[in-house]
């Protein structure tokens, strides 16, 4: 096992992550931006090196500073955490030439499920379904007019690096299209440096729904059952549950069974999450992602398993230890994002926090690097906190909720905390009757 893990991220990740490794004897080495140099994962970890100063692309992503800190600290393995350089193939490659375990796939791995349109064709290869769309990139505005006219409108434009829910356009009609596949493509060069774009048919009240894989490198691979991510706002998840209201135990373990197949044929390795989109019925493959999600905790608490510990076992070449018929499903459970955001605009709020008590009692987790005095940097993410609570029921899930929302409090600066208050108590929340355009089109509307 390792001796000594360098987490390349901040945060609720960052702090995840060094919970995980103090739990099994790993020493940890933070790295920081000179705007972190009071958080929380820097705070605790036990040792720590600055790697630059506040914005992303000189500290979190300056690949030279990261790697100089894993040598000068004498880390044998980097967790990459969510985001930054979590799903960068050419990092990892980078990583494992210097003598250090990435904690993740294979490079090659990030790299063919990265690009979205290879990631689709694989999975069509390997007998999965996916949305109808164009079979690769599209070229031009009279390529993307054909591929319309033959999927049928409307239709969305998705860019082939995309992450996010950045540079993604829909064309309602033909009259659109043109305007809908320019800015595709603008977004996705500036956001990705790669302005590849693809086509799908635009679903219209689907669910999207994930399934956790976990797989080791000697072969086995299993499943640990699904996320339903529907409730969204620009494309972005905002309250996860899981189990996904909509599904039965028969299509749970179908869909579960032919993801494991597929992960087991790619000779995949680590952590992964199949992104789907379920509508009557069917469901259509999005995307994998190939790292840790946000929402890995509800996974957690209904099956009572630590996947950030998982993972760092399979990246040490240990095997699952566990086969499919010992996961079992316990209860329910709902992960609410909390952002420093103004909660009827979303404008990023960042500030000082002079006043902090997280809720807790049965069934209550909470994943923040918030504490009183802390001030929240305006360089990144405006993901604050996730509240993850478990019941033996939804109901009683759905209950808790309503019950630790109320107790939290974050003062100082506006947070989603009263959004999500009146999320969970609305009748097509309690009830499960939600897809992914129900927050935009239906809640946020009225
Ligand atoms: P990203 O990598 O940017 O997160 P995804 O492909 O995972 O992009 O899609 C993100 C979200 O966008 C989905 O959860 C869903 O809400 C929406 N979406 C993606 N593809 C489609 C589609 N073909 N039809 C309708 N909505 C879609």
């Amino acid at each position: 096992m390792f001796k000594k893990i360098l987490i390349a991220n901040r945060g609720d990740v960052a702090l995840r992550i060094h919970r995980a490794c103090r739990e099994m004897g790993i020493k940890t080495v933070a790295v920081h931006s000179t705007a972190d140099e009071d958080a929380m994962h820097v705070r605790l970890a036990d040792e720590s090196v600055c790697i630059g100063p506040p914005p992303a692309r000189d500290s979190y992503l300056n690949i030279p500073a990261i790697l100089s800190a894993a040598a000068i600290t004498h880390a044998d393995a980097i967790h990459p955490g969510v985001g930054f350089l979590s799903e960068n193939a050419a990092f990892a490659e980078i990583v494992e030439a210097h003598g250090i375990t990435f904690i993740g796939p294979s490079p090659a791995h990030i790299q063919s499920m990265g690009d979205k349109i290879t990631a689709k064709r694989t999975m069509i290869e390997l007998g999965i379904p996916c949305v109808p769309g164009s079979e690769g990139p599209v070229e031009g505005v009279a390529a993307a007019r054909e591929e319309a006219d033959r999927i049928g409108y409307p239709v969305l434009i998705k860019a082939a690096a995309g992450g996010g829910g950045r540079g993604m356009k829909v064309a309602e009609t033909a009259e659109n299209l043109e305007e809908a596949y320019t800015m595709a493509r603008r977004e996705s060069a500036a956001a990705f440096g790669n302005d590849a774009v693809y086509m799908e048919r635009y679903l219209g009240r689907p669910r999207h729904i994930e399934i956790q894989i976990a797989a080791d490198s000697h072969g086995n691979v299993i499943h640990l059952g699904e996320r339903d991510c529907s409730i969204q706002r620009r494309h972005q998840k905002v309250i996860e549950e899981a189990p996904s209201p909509a599904l039965t135990q028969a299509e749970r373990e179908a869909i579960g069974a032919r993801a494991v197949a597929a992960v087991q044929q790619m000779g995949y390795r680590s952590l992964g999450t199949l992104e789907f989109l379920y509508e009557n019925g069917e469901f259509f493959f999005i995307e994998m992602n190939t790292r840790l999600q946000v929402e890995h905790p509800i996974t957690e608490a209904i099956t009572g398993i630590d996947l950030v510990r998982l993972q760092i076992e399979i990246a040490a070449g240990r095997a699952l230890g566990i086969e499919q018929k010992d996961v079992t499903f316990n209860g329910h459970a709902i992960e609410c994002r909390i952002t420093a955001e103004d909660p009827r605009t979303f404008q990023p709020r960042p500030g000082k926090i002079d006043d902090y008590h997280q809720p807790g009692g049965l069934g209550v987790r909470v994943d923040s690097a918030l504490y009183a005095g802390y001030s929240v940097p305006p360089h990144y993410d405006s993901l604050v906190a996730k509240l993850v609570v478990h019941g033996t029921t939804r109901e009683e899930c759905l209950m808790r909720v309503e019950r630790a929302l109320g107790e939290y409090v974050i003062g100082g600066i506006p947070t989603t905390i009263p959004l999500h208050a009146a999320l969970i108590q609305a009748p097509a929340f309690r009830s499960g009757d939600y897809h992914i355009r129900w927050l935009e089109t239906e809640f946020l509307t009225s």
